[in-house]
């Protein structure tokens, strides 16, 4: 057995719930659509920006004047996996851009995200644990 119990089960800790086309059951069990590995991936509003208060300093920067949530380890900054619930959590979820707002869950666009990056989750996830 692992430092972590869950991760000695993780090959079943997300069970179909990031690969396409099976639907998760909500969006902390998936995550794909905050993967990437492009810097200009998020786009931030200066609503959104306004919205984020003091994230913004920690979770937004700026190329060419323009400002995206930054990108860490091929996925947006303010994702962070609890190993202990075994599920994604955005950390500025009530202020997150208006961007993550309008990607509805079960949505063609979602389908689209889980098809293109629904493993990326299992990978990250993997890491964490032989981290461990
Ligand atoms: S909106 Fe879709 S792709 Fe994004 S986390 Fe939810 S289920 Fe996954
Ligand atoms: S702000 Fe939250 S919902 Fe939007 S990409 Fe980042 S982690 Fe995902």
């Amino acid at each position: 057995m692992g430092l972590i119990p869950e991760c000695d089960s993780e090959a079943n800790a997300l069970p179909n719930s990031s690969v396409f086309p099976v639907e998760p059951a909500d969006c902390q069990h998936c995550a794909a659509c905050c993967f990437s590995e492009l810097a200009r991936y998020v786009r931030v509003t200066g609503n959104d920006y306004a919205r984020l208060g003091a994230d913004a300093v920690a979770y937004v920067h700026f190329i060419d004047n323009r400002a995206f949530m930054l990108m860490t380890d091929g996925h947006c900054a303010a994702l962070e996996f609890e190993l202990e619930s075994m599920r994604f959590v955005c950390q500025v979820y009530e202020h997150r851009p208006e961007v993550c707002r309008e990607l509805e869950r079960g949505s063609t666009a979602c389908k689209g995200e889980r098809h293109a990056k629904g493993d990326r989750s299992l990978v990250l996830l993997r890491r964490k644990c032989s981290s461990t």
